[in-house]
């Protein structure tokens, strides 16, 4: 909430200053201030570089223009020519999308497996990286962090925490090498900045990530830096509303007959629930559904839909709803879609912070209408 307030030393603002400059002044062609130069270096950026490092808890970040520029740096910087990464099979299909790309080039060896199958420990012989994403997009499946950390046999863990943010899980504090978000979702949280982080747990591997999004020119602009600082400091507040809209929501759409599964983490019956609730501090406010009438179904339930806007993303103010078959997911072969559990009937719900009645009475006549070919 606090960062960077109150520290601007040239006019006393309480709210730090946007810098848009990209030129900073050399007083001799040797003498160079802290800034030099935007890409590398920009007080804005740096401000939530600080902010995100602090909540984290890690020795460094940084802030890149979006989320899969972080995960390219995270690529770049722990996988060697043709060095393997072990990757959960049911990541946000851009992920998947950069991963798969950079294995057909060759330019490194991607495995795919489930996290919580007897894969997993044969797909880490030789590995460079680890790439968890927890929960998983779409299907908020939970990776034990700790666990992977302990099977890790020397390879670096990068988790991606987009759907938790630093409030609700704190991947460094149980072992894992670097943080990895999405900023663009709940962390600048208004649905107006596209945005990445990558957080480092020590100082040696900051310096090195830092170096490389300068080096490939991954670095975020200052005014989103400026936007996402901003939403940084009512995250916590949003937070509180997220998780009531959610439960309320939950509440609501239980056992509705529409419904062949529910997923969301806080129900007891979800099969990671007890993970969930030790590793996390809340259980978030993405909630996936699949309905029993599979893709018909789906156009049931958007026809005439309210208050929810069909559209990608999530994390944001606004209540949102995806088909993540054709929309976020669709760089995935139907092969990976099918092995990471995603179906044409399934959507996701981003809830968001209005009032929970409304929410909860759009749900309810959309998955009435989702049903009525289903009897
Ligand atoms: N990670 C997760 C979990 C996501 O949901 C997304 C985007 O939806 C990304 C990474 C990629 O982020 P961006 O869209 O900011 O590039």
């Amino acid at each position: 909430m606090r960062a960077g307030l109150g520290t601007d030393t040239s006019v006393g603002a309480v709210v730090p200053p946007i810098h848009l400059s990209t030129n900073y002044l050399f007083a001799t062609p040797e003498q160079r201030g802290p800034y030099d130069y935007s890409r590398s270096v920009n007080p804005t950026r740096d401000l939530l570089n600080e902010a995100l490092a602090a909540l984290e808890g890690g020795a460094g970040a940084s802030v890149v223009a979006t989320g899969l520029a972080a995960v390219l740096l995270i690529l770049e910087t722990e996988v060697p020519q043709g060095g393997v990464v072990v990757c959960q099979h049911d990541v946000y299909g851009g992920t998947w999308r950069l991963i798969n790309h950079l294995h057909q080039q060759r330019r490194l060896k991607a495995r795919f497996v489930d996290f919580a199958s007897p894969d997993f420990l044969p797909a880490l012989d030789g590995a460079s990286l680890i790439f968890a994403e927890t929960p998983s997009n779409p299907l908020l499946r939970i990776t034990d962090i700790t666990a992977v950390v302990e099977a890790s046999q020397g390879a670096k863990v990068v988790v991606d925490n987009t759907f938790c943010s630093p409030l609700l899980q704190q991947p460094l504090s149980l072992g894992a090498d670097y943080v990895l978000h999405s900023t663009t979702k709940f962390i600048n949280g208004h649905s107006d900045v596209v945005g990445g982080a990558l957080v480092s747990r020590t100082a040696e591997d900051a310096e090195r990530v830092k170096y490389l999004a300068n080096a490939f020119g991954l670095t975020g602009s200052a005014f989103d830096s400026y936007l996402t600082l901003r939403g940084l400091r009512t995250l916590d507040a949003r937070l509180r509303v997220h998780a009531a809209n959610t439960a309320g929501i939950i509440d609501a759409i239980s056992g509705h007959p529409a419904l062949t599964a529910l997923h969301w983490p806080g129900l007891p019956d979800h099969p990671d629930h007890d993970l969930a609730a030790l590793q996390q501090s809340g259980f978030g406010s993405i909630v996936t559904i699949d309905l029993t009438g599979g893709r018909p179904a789906v156009d049931r339930f958007l026809d005439g839909l309210e208050v929810f806007h069909l559209a990608e993303s999530l994390g944001g103010v606004e209540s949102l709803v995806c088909h993540p078959a054709t929309m976020t997911h669709a760089g995935m072969t139907q092969k990976a879609r099918a092995e990471a559990g995603i179906t044409d009937g399934m959507l996701r719900i981003s809830v968001g912070l209005e009032a929970q009645e409304a929410l909860i009475s759009a749900l309810v006549a959309a998955l009435d209408r989702a049903r009525v070919e289903t009897r």
